[in-house]
Parts: C-alpha cells; structure tokens; sequence
C-alpha cells in the first residue's frame, strides 16, 4: 500500500547531517509539528520509503503562510542496501509534488588543506563525473540542462546567514564567496587516498556520496537547491596526523545542523529572481523528429 504525494514547493533532504537524531522531534523548534510520516511512495522503478510532511504554522513561516515540507530520511537510501538508484526515485517524488527549493544536508571529508573538520559550508560548484547515470529526462534531443549555477545564490545566502547565527566556534561557517567545490562519490567506501589526491588535483574542496546526483536532479526538476554540510574529516592522504573524531562531531553538531537545516526550509522565500528555474529548458517537439522520416514524438 502506497501513499499519495502531498503537494508542496518545499523539500528537505536529510542526510547524514542528522544522524542520531528523532527529526524534527528532538529540535522542538516553535511552530513545527509532523503531519504525516512513515509514507510510501510508488514511482516508475518501485517504492521509496521513509518520507515525512512536516507542517509549519504561519507565524513561523518567512512568508507569514503556513506551510508544509515534504523531508525523506537519509537521501532515501534504504536502511539496509546500498541503492544509489534511490535518488531517482527521490527526484521524481519531489517532481511529482511540485517541488521547487530543495536544502540536502550532509556530512563531508575535506580536500583542502584549509577546511577542517567541524567546519560548516556552503559549496557554490559540483564535481561529477557519474551524473547522467539516474536522469529523469525524457531523452537528450528536446532538453537542455545549464550547469553554470548548481547551487542557488538565494538559498545559499539564506542558509548562510542562518548558519552564522547558530553554528558553534571553532567551526566556521564558510558560504558561497569562497567558490568550494563539492565532489561526488558514490561510496559505500570512502575515498582512496590516490582518488583523494585526484579530486584534489581537479579543483576539489570536500567530498560526500550524496551531492552529485541530488544536484542533478534539482537542475532537470527546475528546482532551487543548496547544500548544507559540515566537515567531519580529512579524506585519507590530505593532512595525515589528525585524531579522528568522525563520531563525536556528529554528536556534538547533528543538532545545530538539523536545526539550520530546518529554520532555513521555515524561512525560504518562493522567489524565481534567482534564476535557477530557467536553467532547464524543454525545447520543442520538432527538436526530437527523428531525421529519418519519424514522427514528432508526444509527451516529453
Ligand atoms: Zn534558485
């Protein structure tokens, strides 16, 4: 038995940010309450589970509205496989349900000599070079998908300014001016330390197994999308001699992460000036007519 997908702009991506935690319970942020969870959606390649609507009253909302926020648990991985198709499933939700600005939390390994771990941050570019393996698009002749802003500078700077309200010292907040640089790795297995150095050597600043192909999909679904992170250790091969702490910075920050997470999505306008909506654009049927003497395809 599946659900039906509730109709909403907004989605919150839970990921590894949040480990631990009951989410939304443990914030027991005003305002907030859980409407519905446990849901199952059916999609094209089968189900996805773990969803949640999360309701916010109007006086708590950014735009005075009451609101609800579709949130699927860990990046709708299942608990017990490793499926990276999932995030197609994932995407076509979000499509269904009219999705327009999406926030993924995460955790990361850094690459860069420079940011360390308990440091928040806000990549502005994505490395990948998987990214075509889950679309969604109905073929490659009739869409065009600009990659030349991954991350939306509205969001970004939303997120931003609530990051520096709540995060803790010594982690810093570091946003969209110093141009970060996100990598994908599928995983389960972390980075090798000759990958690392790659990644590295290519522009790289911190890597999780989660941003490429959400990113992806926000672009083909015309969405808004940003990424909140923090670092919880150098990749093998960085800056070797560190303690290793990935489990106690989890416990101290998934709150505070959770909670910038969520005040962020409460507090997001539903403007386009961004322009991110326009960065996938569906040209017309006759861009698909097969040369040889084929029909204009219909749908899309
Ligand atoms: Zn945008």
């Amino acid at each position: 038995m599946t659900d039906k997908i509730p109709q909403t702009p907004f989605a919150l991506l839970s990921g590894s940010a949040q480990w631990g935690l009951a989410f939304p319970d443990d914030l027991h942020e005003p305002g907030v309450k859980v409407l519905d969870r446990g849901l199952c959606f059916d999609t094209p390649w089968g189900p996805t589970k773990n969803w949640q609507v999360i309701e916010i009253d109007a006086d708590h909302a950014g735009d005075g509205k009451s609101r609800t926020i579709l949130n699927v648990f860990s990046h709708g991985w299942p608990v017990d496989a490793i499926d990276p198709s999932m995030h197609r499933k994932v995407a076509w939700v979000m499509a269904q349900s009219g999705v327009r600005k999406i926030l993924a939390d995460s955790t990361c390994g850094s690459l860069n000599k420079f940011l360390k771990p308990r440091d928040f941050i806000i990549a502005r570019d994505v490395l990948d070079f998987s990214q075509t393996q889950f679309s969604l698009l109905g073929g490659r002749l009739r869409h065009l998908c600009s990659s030349q802003q991954m991350f939306c500078p509205n969001l970004a700077g939303l997120l931003e300014k609530t990051a520096t309200e709540l995060w803790p010292q010594p982690g810093r907040v570091i946003g969209h001016e110093q141009n970060l640089v996100a990598v994908h790795n599928w995983g389960p297995r972390f980075a090798s330390r000759a990958e690392a150095h790659a990644y590295q050597t290519l522009g790289g600043d911190a890597m999780n197994q989660s941003i490429g192909p959400e990113a992806s999909a926000a672009r083909e679904i015309g969405a808004c999308f940003i990424s909140a992170s923090f670092i919880v250790r150098f990749q093998d091969g960085i800056l070797d001699g560190g303690s290793d702490e990935v489990d106690q910075i989890h416990k101290d920050l998934a709150h505070v992460s959770s909670r910038i997470s969520l005040l962020t999505m409460m507090r997001a306008s539903q403007t386009t000036e961004c322009g991110c909506q326009s960065l996938h654009v569906t040209r017309p049927a006759e861009y698909a007519i097969n040369a040889q003497g084929g029909e204009i395809p219909r749908g899309n």
